[in-house]
């Protein structure tokens, strides 16, 4: 297959980590007979360095006539860079919000594996950990409380604060059949998280997930309050497989989900539109504070590429290879500074990459 990637390796530790991903996608293209063709791009600090814009639209249409983009990160430090002395829409996360909203990314993917050589770093009881997870958090991304109409303004003399949550058929059944669709590619189960016993919003996601669900007689299908799904994935996060739910729900949950694994340099991520387009990214930030030194884990980068064979490229088997490679490495004893308890040796960032792609 001929794979045209549009790849943005960004700022801090952006271009060490993607390197690796891409070499790493590389002994895939090798052993499976595919070809990987990546066309480099700027966003974030390094395009306003060189143009002065986060992201000029000539990237945006470049990277649009794609097949999928692979992002490192953006960014510098906050309170030292000079680019965060510029205008909110000039900032480096300004080229951040404008390639998801041109691309139409309306589905944000987090996945929260518990690696057994990694179960120590899990905050959870051992015994809750001892029984790993393997979920994926499928989070609506451009609609709800975050793009709906708001105000501050004084009503009878009181100051009033309105959000308003806003969701339509049409936005609930696109990502609900993302998510059977990535069920299907798992263990075939979906989870509808909501707030349907209060609020309208959470009764419209309920009455569509459950028509979309009728076409998946295979997924088994379950809804579950807000306030239990966050309860329960301290509890017993084995139960869940995917995950969906709606922007602010979502924003909380993979954070939370995040936490539980242990370590932000293993979660990768993915944003997807309507076609097979994606954008993935690890979920992490640049780490200006490890940046230019070697040393920051590749891994999350890793696993987006290999998201990206799947849910893209629809090639299973060789997204099977990079995640068993990264599995081998781990129970091989090979670590980063982020994942190395005190006193374990550590590998650098382009080894850790080496490693990898020597299993595929
Ligand atoms: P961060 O995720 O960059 O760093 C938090 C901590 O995790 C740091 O100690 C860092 O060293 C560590 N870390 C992160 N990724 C790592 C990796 N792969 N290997 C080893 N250690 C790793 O978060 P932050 O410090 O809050 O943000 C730094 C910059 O990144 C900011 O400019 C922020 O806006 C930006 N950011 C960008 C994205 C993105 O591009 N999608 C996401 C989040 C933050």
């Amino acid at each position: 297959m001929n794979c045209n990637i549009a790849v943005i390796k960004g700022d801090g530790i952006g271009p060490e980590v993607v390197t690796e991903a891409m070499k790493v996608l590389d002994a895939v293209g090798k052993k499976f007979g595919h070809t990987f063709n990546y066309e480099q791009l700027l966003m974030g600090g390094c395009s306003i360095d060189k143009y002065g814009d986060p992201l000029t639209d000539e990237t945006v249409a470049i990277a649009k006539s794609k097949d999928a983009v692979l992002l490192g990160s953006i960014g510098g430090n906050t309170q030292t860079s000079p680019w965060y002395k510029l205008p909110p829409n000039k900032r480096p996360e300004a080229g951040l919000l404008k390639i998801r909203k041109e691309l139409g990314l309306f589905a944000n993917l987090r996945p929260a594996y518990l690696y057994p050589e990694l179960k120590e770093a899990c905050p959870l009881k051992e015994s809750v950990a001892e029984r790993g997870f393997d979920m994926m958090i499928m989070r609506e991304l451009t609609g709800g409380l975050y793009f709906g109409e708001r105000y501050t303004k004084e009503i009878d003399g009181v100051m009033t604060a309105v959000d308003t949550l806003t969701y339509n058929e049409n936005e609930i059944r696109r990502i609900a059949v993302k998510g059977f669709d990535i069920a299907m590619k798992r263990r075939k189960k979906v989870t509808l998280v909501d707030k349907a016993n209060v609020l309208d919003s959470s009764r419209l996601w309920r009455k569509v997930t459950e028509e979309v669900a009728k076409d998946y007689p295979e997924v088994e299908y379950e809804t579950m309050l807000v306030d239990n799904a966050a309860m329960q994935l301290v509890k017993d996060p084995a139960q869940f497989d995917v995950m969906l739910t709606e922007n602010m729900f979502g924003d909380i949950l993979s954070d939370e989900a995040s936490m539980i694994t242990g370590s932000i340099g293993m979660l990768s991520s993915a944003s997807l539109n309507e076609t097979k387009f994606g954008l993935y990214e690890p979920s992490g930030g640049s780490a200006p504070d490890i940046a230019g030194q070697n040393i920051a884990n590749p891994i999350a980068t890793i696993l987006s590429a290999a998201m990206m064979l799947r849910y893209t490229f629809d090639l299973d088997k060789e997204a099977d290879a990079i995640e068993n490679a990264v599995k081998k490495v781990l129970e091989e004893g090979y670590r980063t500074i982020d994942i190395a308890k005190p006193g374990e040796p550590q590998v650098k960032c382009d080894e850790m990459g080496s490693l990898i792609a020597e299993r595929i």
